[in-house]
């Protein structure tokens, strides 16, 4: 495994063994590494890619410095579990490496409603960064496959409608989200959560299954407050929980709105912010 820092020396590696011509398999990642992430790096070196993966926290899609600040940091460990996964390149640039400040401004890419709904607009500028940074990678990597989490289901939303508009073909591929024995969502945040936040947190995902079970019978309206209701009892201090088309993101109303629908929730324990989703139809 070969660990570059600097975009000089990764681009080098990339022409002089002509890797442009293979695929590659990206996997873009904040680092904290857990089975969430490794399991979009087997995925890629199943697919037999030369598989890449960054490790960069992009401060640009932090809304909140505190976030920022305590986000954890586990170097050493990532690349041990990336050496153990047998992948080809580990690439981990400085702030200036990704944001020099001759950098030109990135395309002007249309999102329409995909950007401004959900996290969106509870994270004011959060896409803007997430768009900047995975343009800027995508850019200096040029994989053929990009590999993303559908525990962020709405980055990945946005960022197959960007790679829409690229200008060379990058095939997105969504991987499942991967939970703890207790169907906790694996997240690199939940080891800040204090012994009994850990304990409360795996109701965020039993709700959801819940909501499943009843959508098809329980009008979307009444299931929205129950389970704001549910959650707030048990401690959560909700940001949103939204039923929407899987495709435009937009609200449903009714279970026949669309032909495939999620429920998509974000809820804060304590200042920790989780969040999840679960596919209804
Ligand atoms: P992050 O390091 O949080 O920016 O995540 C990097 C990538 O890993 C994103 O595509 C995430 O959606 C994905 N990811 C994070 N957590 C999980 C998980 N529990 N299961 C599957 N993918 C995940």
């Amino acid at each position: 495994m070969l660990v570059f820092r600097t975009v000089a020396e990764l681009n080098a590696h990339l022409e002089k063994a002509k890797l442009f011509d293979y695929t590659i398999g990206f996997i873009p990642t904040m680092g904290a590494l857990h089975e969430g992430h490794m399991s979009l790096v087997k995925c890629s070196k199943l697919n037999k890619d030369y598989t890449i993966c960054s490790i960069f926290v992009n401060p640009i899609q932090f809304n909140n410095p505190l976030d920022l600040e305590r986000y954890p940091k586990t170097e050493e460990a990532d690349l041990a579990l990336l050496e153990a996964a047998k992948i080809d390149v580990v690439f981990l640039p400085s702030v200036q490496e990704i944001y020099p400040s001759n950098d030109l401004p990135i395309p002007n890419f249309h999102f329409g409603q995909l950007t401004q709904v959900m996290e969106g607009a509870f994270r004011p500028g959060h896409f803007d960064g997430v768009i900047k940074v995975m343009y800027r990678l995508l850019s200096i990597v040029k994989p053929k496959r990009l590999y993303m989490g559908l525990k962020d289901f709405q980055q990945q939303i946005i960022i197959g409608k960007m790679l829409e508009q690229m200008e060379y073909p990058i095939h997105l591929i969504p991987c499942e989200t991967t939970r703890d024995i207790d169907g906790l969502a694996l997240s690199s945040r939940n080891s800040l959560l204090t012994p009994a936040q850990r304990k409360v947190a795996p109701i965020l995902y039993k709700i959801l299954k819940e909501v499943k079970s009843r959508a098809k019978q329980v009008p979307l309206g009444e299931l929205k407050h129950l389970v704001n209701f549910k959650l707030t009892a048990s401690g959560f201090k909700v940001d949103y929980f939204e039923v929407v088309n899987t495709q435009t993101l937009i609200p449903v109303q009714s279970f026949e709105d669309a032909p495939s629908i999620v429920a998509c929730v974000a809820a804060y324990l304590g200042d920790i912010r989780l969040i999840d989703n679960i596919l209804l139809k």
